[in-house]
This record gives structure tokens, sequence and C-alpha cells, in this order.
């Protein structure tokens, strides 16, 4: 009887170490509460997994966003570039350290703010994100913007500003000037990595955080 009792003992425990490591526990068989779905936990779990659309092929990592996950202010850029792909972590290039000193300039840190990208995944040799690719990822996007629930979101440059927005405006003309998306304040500004090929425009995008700063504060 006892040895009965241990063998089925034995078979139980096999059998749960080969669903941890086949991953149907977490699928399957644990409960999830409509809150933890909507969470950045799940989302990130899903979005790391993610072969919806073929830059999964060519990445080495997913960078799914990084920061405070209450954060009041929300920064979202184009896609990741080599630097970001290569530690799996948004903004950690060149265009990355001037959006640094930005946020720092603001009277921020990094780990203040949450920073994500519309697209999660590099697009080879830095190309411009696929009309495709954009509506593929555009989901988790939302999502991401959901669990955060920031006050106010930076749209940096044309891509996330045109994605966000629905619309083909030129970024010169969307600019500076707040908009609603979905309940959230937006304001559209140049990408630091156009900041770096003009510098010129570096007071413009000085004004723009001027304004995010005078709501934060309020
Ligand atoms: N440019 C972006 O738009 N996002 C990054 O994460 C890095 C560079």
């Amino acid at each position: 009887m006892q040895r009965d009792l241990q063998e089925i003992l034995s078979q139980i425990k096999k059998y749960m170490e080969l669903e941890k490591l086949s991953g149907i526990q977490e699928y399957f068989i644990r409960e999830v509460s409509v809150e933890e779905k909507a969470g950045l936990a799940f989302l990130k779990k899903e979005v790391l997994n993610c072969a919806r659309c073929d830059l999964y092929k060519t990445r080495t990592n997913v960078v799914f966003g990084a920061g405070n996950p209450r954060a009041r202010l929300m920064f979202i850029g184009e896609a990741p570039g080599m630097q970001e792909d290569l530690e799996g972590m948004p903004f950690v290039g060149k265009a990355g350290q001037l959006l640094t000193k930005i946020i720092e300039s603001m009277g921020l840190k990094r780990k203040d703010v949450y920073i994500a990208n519309v697209l999660k995944c590099r697009p080879p040799d830095n190309r411009n994100p696929l009309p495709t690719e954009i509506l593929t990822c555009e989901e988790y996007l939302i999502r991401q913007v959901e669990a955060v629930n920031p006050y106010i979101i930076c749209a940096l440059g044309k891509f996330a500003a045109q994605t966000l927005l629905k619309t083909q405006e030129p970024i010169t003309k969307l600019r500076g000037q707040f908009y609603d998306y979905r309940g959230i304040k937006l304001i559209p500004t140049f990408h630091p990595a156009y900041l770096l090929r003009n510098p010129e425009d570096k007071k413009l995008v000085w004004k723009d955080m001027k304004k995010i700063m005078e709501i934060l504060e309020k």
C-alpha cells in the first residue's frame, strides 16, 4: 500500500514537472483573471513569443518596452534599432541617449516614464516599418497603452504620430499640439534620431516638452 502511494505520488510529480516544462500550466490549467490578461506582464509574455509578421525571423530580441508601468508620461517611438535589438531595451542607442537627456532635462528619470515603440521588433537594416507590420503590431501597442494608462503620451516622430492619430499629416504639422488618443492627451514631437541630424530643431522639441511639463505639474 505504502509503495503504491509512493508510486502514485512520484507519477504525479513527474507529470507536474512535465507540465511546467511544456508550459501547459500557464496556458491551460492556471486560471488567468481579466485584470491579469490586461496587465503588462501578461502582454509581455505574449509579445516575447510573437511570430505574427516576418520580423521575428531577423530579430535578436523583442523590444517590448521599459519603465514605470504606472507612468504618467509615456513616450512612443518607431521601432527598435540595432542596439535595441541586441539589448532587448527601447531607446538605448544614440537616439536613445538623446531621449534620456531630454527626459532628464524635464527633471525626470527614465524609470519615471514608460518607453515603448510602435513595432516591437527591428526592421532589417533599420528600414521604415511597413504598413502591414504596423497594423499587425498595433494591437500590442493599444493594450500596452491601456495597461500603463498614462496621463500624457508623447509620440516621437512621424511613424508614431501618424499611427496613433490615424493621419498622414507630416510631423512638422502635427508636432507641438495636443490631440486625443483613446481619452489620453497625446502630443507629437520630433524623433530624437531626427534631432541628431537636425540639432537646430532641438529648441522646438524643448518647447513641446515644456508643454508636457506644464500639464504634468497641474
Ligand atoms: N528609435 C526608435 O524609434 N525606437 C527605439 O527604441 C530606438 C530608436
